[in-house]
């Protein structure tokens, strides 16, 4: 028999449960595994995946392919297949041509992918062969952390309760993938790569190709991508061994600080993890499991500490936001949370006023730097991001959609769940969403969060003579930019709106109906 290993965003070896029971079970049946993956570039435009997270994709395939062959034996094969039908089509294809009797892959829990896997299993509905799937994604599955009545918590809160609760009286374990006595190569068409190279040559091409198209559509004609790509590329070297490193300096270096620095953003005193997370570069368990270990060795076994406890608790919200979208698939199709928001809420659509926001040209140093940030470097620290979506959503009253989708285009960690989930809260849409008249003022959260303005000066040079105070004031920056104030040479514009009535303003909306 010729078993198939399907990877899609679960890039690694280490603890990958699909790719552990392939390996099982074909070592018990004596049977050949080969694997694949799919670059599937009209899939990514429709999704509005980053170039800088298809770029990491691309570096990360190369160096999966070289685990793969020389830990367990296994020949990766990549190909070309710009929609998820095509991937649906090739998949049957090869079955066919190379006798393949048993396909497995982790479960994907969004729209497309979910109806991509529903017309594979009814393609192979006809044939012998068999398509397994296995819940790899979360920490704890979808639909194992319910309510009395069974149904899906509507609060962080609970849910984190039970989630850590049963984490504690788990034993949860590694799935680790052995050797497997192979000599399985997939008879495949042109438009695959299996060596090395090949797969080098094959991903370079069709990200180059990506990058056009996404020229070509102007959607994103203020940002420098050569430059975010390039960033990328140095701030998040791929592949697993990069990834496990990140947690482990994390874990040794900053966890113990995390409860009181992550709100910081100057300090990069965050684990920076996510853009591995999301495409499965490595395994959430590990995370936890990595985490708690410290919290025994550092603290004992009854011990408990707020910075690693805080820092698993983040990563409880990713669980919630995957199990939230497995409970309400209508989030992927755009729908509010609170339904009723999306009748009530008169949006605006201002393209000025949105494209001021995405260029950092919004007159509020702190939202501006933020954006430029993202912009530049294809990341936004977690305080930021949720300063910036109020400011969009409150204070402009635009639609959290529109963010939604820019976020994602620009993103090198953009992932459907926490994207979608971090923006109604912050458009107070969501589940357990902030409270619509607790609204963030974008310079006190500068005072608070970067007091001494180290991290809007490092991303607007042109305000860096001027003192920090005034930046964390906006009757103070108005005064100071204002034509005749002290600092009106200074490139810089006016607050787009003021704080104060366009807060007033939200809040009357919010209130209406
Ligand atoms: P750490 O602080 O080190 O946290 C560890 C891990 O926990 C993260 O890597 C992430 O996987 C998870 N995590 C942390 N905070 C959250 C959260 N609020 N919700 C869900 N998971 C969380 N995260 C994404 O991975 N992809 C996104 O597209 C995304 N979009 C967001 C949009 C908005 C408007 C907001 C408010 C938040 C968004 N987040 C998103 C969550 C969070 O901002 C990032 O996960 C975090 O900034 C990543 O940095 P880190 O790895 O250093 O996080």
């Amino acid at each position: 028999p010729h078993y198939l290993m399907w990877f899609r965003r679960d890039l690694r070896i280490h603890d990958n449960t699909a790719l552990a029971a392939i390996c099982e079970q074909a070592n018990a049946q004596g049977a050949q595994v080969s694997a694949v993956f799919f670059l599937t570039p009209e899939q990514w435009q429709a999704h509005d995946t980053s170039l800088v997270q298809v770029d990491h994709i691309a570096r990360t395939l190369p160096l999966l392919a070289k685990a793969l062959q020389n830990q367990l034996n296994i020949t990766l094969n990549v190909h070309l297949c710009p929609s998820f039908t095509d991937c649906v089509s090739t998949l049957s294809t090869l079955c066919k041509d190379n006798d393949i009797s048993c396909i497995m892959a982790n479960h994907e829990y969004e729209g497309n992918e979910i109806e991509r896997d529903e017309q594979l299993t009814k393609q192979l509905a006809q044939t012998d062969i068999d398509f397994i799937r296995w819940h790899d994604q979360c920490i704890l599955p979808p639909q194992t952390i319910t309510t009395n009545d069974d149904s899906m918590y509507k609060v962080f809160t609970p849910f984190y309760k039970k989630w850590r609760h049963t984490l504690e009286v788990s034993n949860m374990q590694m799935h680790e993938a052995a050797a497997v006595n192979n000599k399985a190569k997939l008879k495949t068409s042109k438009s695959s790569a299996s060596t090395i190279k090949g797969i080098e040559k094959l991903s370079k091409e069709t990200i180059s190709n990506y990058q056009k198209t996404l020229q070509d559509t102007g959607l994103l004609a203020h940002i420098d991508m050569d430059a975010q790509l390039e960033h990328a590329r140095t701030a998040y070297p791929a592949g697993e061994d990069a990834a496990r490193q990140r947690l482990s300096t994390f874990i040794a270096d900053d966890i113990d600080n995390y409860d009181v620095s992550r709100d910081v953003p100057s300090l990069h005193a965050t684990s920076q993890i996510s853009a591995y997370l999301t495409i499965g570069a490595i395994s959430p368990r590990l995370c936890y499991l990595q985490a708690s270990k410290a919290q025994e060795k550092l603290h004992g076994n009854d011990g408990d500490n707020d910075d690693i406890n805080r820092w698993i608790s983040e990563l409880a919200w990713r669980d919630f936001y995957r199990h939230v979208l497995v409970d309400r698939p209508d989030l992927i199709r755009h729908k509010a949370y609170k339904e009723e928001t999306d009748t009530k809420i008169n949006w605006s659509y201002n393209q000025d006023d949105f494209e001021t926001w995405c260029s950092g040209r919004t007159g509020v140093p702190l939202i501006d730097a933020a954006m430029r940030c993202l912009n530049a470097t294809g990341f936004m620290h977690n305080r930021l991001r949720m300063v910036t979506a109020m400011f969009l959503t409150k204070d402009l009253l635009i639609d959290w959609r529109l963010g939604e989708r820019y976020f994602m285009q620009q993103l090198i960690d953009g992932d459907f769940a926490s994207n979608n989930g971090g923006w109604q809260w912050s458009a107070s849409t969501g589940t357990d969403s902030a409270p619509y008249f607790r609204i963030m003022n974008p310079f006190s959260q500068g005072k608070t969060h970067d007091p001494e303005a180290i991290f809007i000066k490092t991303w607007l040079p042109e305000l860096k003579g001027v003192p920090a105070n005034l930046l964390h004031s906006e009757d103070k920056i108005r005064q100071a930019l204002a034509k005749g104030g002290k600092f009106a040479d200074v490139d810089y514009p006016l607050p787009m709106v003021e704080h104060k009535a366009a807060r007033q303003l939200a809040i009357t909306e919010f209130k209406k109906g």
